[in-house]
């Protein structure tokens, strides 16, 4: 741990153990789970912005959060709790204003079937989370006899009409963001990184990867703008793909479809037929005992919904869990693809909406929360479960570092927080 107030570095313990500026390591990791919050929230912000949604009060906080971490300004256990808290809830308007950003520019998601794999001709590969930069992109190949294509993150895409309006928007290739470094070796044509979670790139594709705006990578050529034309010289230039088949999944389970069909769901808990809800999900990574959550999953009972959103779903997805037959709507998944970390949002919603179908708390639900930790968007969601006082949620496979023993302790009194590998706080 780095302490932002002496900029000694310490491990596990308190700075006034070492005798160097007196601050409390748990103040530290307070400090550091607000700072790791707002960088979440903020990617969420700027994700939303684009898509024209902005609010001032969001933004007014974001300011005095990142002031109250600020040296010698707050060593105040209580009120900086109050402030993590407190990002919790300005980051669920966050991610609510990017839902609607969403839904207003490319309409209300349906469940879709997607190709996976590649068609033949020349391709551009689409990651990262951004879908305005995909938008653009698709604007400028129209009609020019290139396919594009939707990697990791931006396999949701399809779930909006008026981006799989584009015929040349031709499917998805590849999974979670650890395997890139062999998927785009593969992948002949240039590939677009519009945000996280990129690497740096290995020597042989490293001149066909194009990054946008803040993201980049050495190696990689940064685009600033929206001109994508460096991106279609490339595409033309490049081998083409083969016809290559590789699967087919079923994705666009947002939560409009969802709460769509309540009332379905609810006769089917009342029969019986659906006994318990999971959240699987979130930041997928490399690191052992990620497999994990590939096991919960499988083990779920047949009377359940797997409600998946997040890179996490390359974990649980390569598994037939079956169908639940809803009266009036037919047999439907029991993985259902919500979308994107970018769509946490609606799972919380499907956990409100079925609180209140069910007249009883969120806590009271038959719901069980699993989230793969990994990055600082799962930071800012977790906090905004814990400012909904959402219950007995599994992080894992480890507590992020910055959370101290102690901070850990009280998550577990106030909230029964559960790591997935059952130890409690930092390992560091
Ligand atoms: S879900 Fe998390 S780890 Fe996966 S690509 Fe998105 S930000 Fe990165």
């Amino acid at each position: 741990m780095y302490c932002n107030q002496c900029e000694q570095t310490f491990r596990g313990s308190a700075c006034v153990d070492i005798g160097v500026c007196g601050k409390d390591v748990d103040m530290q990791s307070l400090q550091e789970t607000l700072l790791y919050g707002l960088k979440g929230m903020a990617s969420y912000a700027h994700h939303a912005r684009r898509l024209g949604m902005v609010n001032e009060a969001v933004n007014s906080f974001i300011e005095e959060a990142l002031f109250a971490t600020v040296t010698n300004v707050n060593f105040d256990m209580e009120s900086l709790f109050e402030l993590v808290l407190e990002c919790g809830r300005q980051n669920l308007r966050v991610m609510e204003m990017l839902d609607e950003g969403h839904v207003r520019r490319y309409g209300a998601p349906s469940p879709v079937q997607v190709y996976e794999g590649t068609k033949v001709g020349p391709g551009i590969l689409v990651t990262g989370h951004d879908m305005v930069d995909l938008e653009i992109l698709l604007r400028q190949t129209e009609g020019k006899g290139i396919n594009v294509y939707t990697h990791g993150e931006m396999l949701p895409a399809h779930m909006y009409p008026e981006l799989r309006k584009h015929k040349h928007l031709a499917g998805h290739f590849g999974g979670a963001w650890q395997k890139q470094k062999s998927e785009f070796a593969q992948f002949t044509g240039p590939v677009v990184a519009t945000t996280n979670c990129v690497l740096i790139p290995r020597e042989e594709y490293k001149d066909r990867l194009f990054t946008t705006r803040v993201t980049a990578v050495p190696g990689g050529r940064r685009l600033s703008g929206e001109d994508f034309s460096e991106v279609i010289a490339c595409a033309r230039k490049c081998v083409p793909l083969p016809e290559k088949k590789t699967g087919e999944s079923t994705i666009g389970f947002h939560h409009s479809v969802l709460l769509g069909v309540a009332g379905a769901i609810l006769k089917a808990v009342q029969a019986g037929q659906v006994k318990h809800f999971y959240v699987i999900g979130g930041c997928d990574g490399a690191e052992p005992g990620r497999n994990y959550f590939t096991d919960y999953a499988r083990h779920t009972p047949q009377e359940s919904f797997i409600l998946t959103l997040g890179c996490g779903k390359y974990r649980i997805r390569d598994y037939d869990y079956g169908t639940i037959h809803l009266d009036g709507v037919g047999p439907v998944p029991r993985l259902l693809d919500m979308g994107q970390c970018n769509n946490a949002y609606g799972a919380i919603q499907v956990a409100v909406g079925l609180a209140k179908a069910l007249n009883c708390g969120v806590n009271d639900l038959p719901l069980t929360i699993v989230l793969s930790w990994f990055e600082q968007k799962a930071v800012a969601v977790l906090l905004t479960l814990l400012a909904l006082d959402v219950k007995n949620i599994r992080i894992g496979p480890a507590a992020p570092a910055f959370i101290s023993p102690n901070v850990f302790r009280i998550l577990q009194d106030k909230y029964n927080l559960q790591l997935t590998n059952g130890h409690a706080g930092c390992q560091c």
